[in-house]
């Protein structure tokens, strides 16, 4: 076999989940079980309004921190490189003007409005796809007349008509899409900025990609790579399609419910090579359904046909279950006092306490009264600190939705805008900063009623944490069902939360 190249691409829209861990391991697995193979980081930031370099770097930092290393990428360059989307942006337009000069994509004129009404009207017909074709065969003086008049256009892919895409997936096996379920898929949009489909795939073939080992979730998209490898007359690379992370509710892994954030997990005191074995757990199994063993072993046995078929279960109770045997069996009584210390027990972390403690303690004792949720990760709740002023759970859970929301929305989960957001939520719902947000907050975090200053110990305690126990309370409240979150959002941009605490 030729030394497979694989990679994994990221796109640095927010913190580092642990899906692209997942993903980054078993790429990683992969090249180095196989003589000479090369594991390669490309940087997918297309998205020019949601693409930061910050969350480059924690992706960067996170993964390092499973102990995932790859040969070729941003940050340490190789022969292939610029391996950062936004640096490649003239290869893509010169490789769409291929095909736009051998015909198989086409320039398409619809506004907003026209793009509206076809997918209504598709939608009503039952068809699977949302674009009616209509500037697929415009005449060449048409585009031109178009074109002088600056109309705005994006380049389509042109997919067959009929007939249907078949690919042979090395995870899931044969697999066929009709190409009357296809859509013409948009390759450069109208501000001449390519699409991942178009970026992805041009990459794929520029930096001589062999296996594409992705999440399911990008099944849907395969069809149109398969087609546009064939329009380029590229090969394609071998597709290898992993199961789906899903939660311990058996539905897709999400933000919405779950810690996602590879950050939670460093910072909630779980080890590296524990992590990183349960990560392998997922989707694959070993011989003998043997489950504790070192990234070295799998790279050694790896063998593809183990890649389960369905769905990967993260199931926390599993890992906390695995780091206990890492503990027990890996970790001497030194070793593991070490460890406590560089996780929390350190003068770093006492320096940033002793603001927050030194006029509030009478006794050195009651530090860890005042102090020790920040040692924990979920405090113990009560409903009634949670539920001040006559607030029902339902209530006080749209309240920390929307703190969420807001916060995620503002992408600054520190002091400022921790503070920033409470007295936007408080305004939202019409209720008392002090008296109700300022409770309902501080009980989600600490689960008391009163302790140290509230912005600081959120900022001490950090986003993914925060995040996490934001969660956990709603969840504890009974949580928030798809169709409750729905109004709750409705509310929220409509700006008539208030009418839901009716107060
Ligand atoms: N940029 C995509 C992501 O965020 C890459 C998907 C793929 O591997 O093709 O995961």
């Amino acid at each position: 076999m030729t030394p497979p190249r694989v990679r994994i691409a990221p796109s640095p829209t927010g913190d580092p989940h642990v899906g692209t861990a997942y993903m980054a391991i078993f790429n990683m697995i992969f090249a180095r079980h196989y003589e000479g193979g090369k594991f390669i980081l490309r940087i997918e930031d297309t998205d020019r309004k949601r693409s930061r370099l910050e969350y480059e770097k924690t992706v960067f930092d996170a993964l390092k921190w499973c102990g995932i290393e790859w040969d070729e990428g941003p940050d340490i360059g190789g022969p292939y490189g610029p391996y950062r989307q936004s640096e490649r942006y003239d290869i893509y337009k010169e490789y769409c003007q291929k095909l736009l000069d051998s015909g198989h994509a086409y320039k398409c004129f619809a506004t907003a409005e026209e793009l509206a009404e076809m997918r209504e009207v598709n939608a009503k017909l039952g068809k699977k796809i949302g674009y009616d074709r209509r500037y697929r065969n415009l005449s060449p003086e048409e585009i031109q007349k178009r074109l002088s008049e600056n109309q705005s256009y994006v380049v389509r892919l042109k997919i067959p008509l009929t007939g249907e895409c078949v690919y042979e997936d090395a995870v899931k096996g044969r697999m066929t899409t009709p190409w009357a379920d296809v859509d013409d898929q948009v390759l450069l949009k109208s501000d001449g900025f390519p699409t991942y489909h178009l970026a992805n795939v041009v990459d794929d073939y520029l930096m001589k990609i062999t296996h594409v080992i992705r999440g399911d979730e990008w099944m849907s998209s395969t069809p149109k790579h398969v087609y546009l490898y064939e329009a380029f007359g590229f090969q394609a690379p071998i597709f290898m399609h992993m199961p789906l992370l899903l939660g311990a509710d058996g539905r897709k892994l999400s933000k919405r419910k779950n810690p996602t954030s590879i950050d939670y997990y460093k910072e909630t005191g779980f080890l590296p090579e524990a992590f990183a074995n349960f990560l392998t757990l997922m989707g694959y199994s070993m011989p003998e359904d043997k489950e504790i063993y070192t990234v070295e072993e799998i790279v050694k046995n790896f063998d593809p046909k183990r890649i389960g078929k369905s769905g990967a279960f993260f199931d926390v109770s599993k890992l906390d279950w695995l780091n206990q045997q890492y503990i027990i069996n890996h970790y001497s009584e030194d070793q593991l006092m070490a460890k406590l210390k560089s996780w929390a027990f350190n003068d770093e972390m006492f320096s940033k306490l002793m603001p927050l403690c030194h006029t509030r303690i009478k006794r050195l004792s009651e530090f860890m009264e005042l102090c020790g949720f920040f040692f924990i990760d979920i405090p113990e709740y009560n409903e009634q600190f949670l539920c001040p002023k006559g607030l029902t759970p339902e209530q006080t859970s749209f309240i920390l939705q929307s703190f969420i929301w807001n916060l995620d929305n503002r992408e600054d989960w520190g002091r400022e805008g921790i503070q920033q957001a409470s007295f936007e939520i408080a305004e939202l719902f019409k209720v008392n900063h002090k008296k109700v947000i300022m409770k309902i907050l501080f009980a989600s975090v600490t689960g008391k009623l009163q302790g140290p200053p509230f912005f600081d110990s959120f900022a001490i305690l950090g986003k993914s944490r925060t995040r996490a126990r934001l969660l956990k309370a709603i969840e504890f409240l009974g949580g928030l069902s798809k169709k409750k979150l729905t109004d709750l959002l409705h509310h929220y941009e409509a700006s008539t939360c208030n009418e839901l605490v009716g107060k």
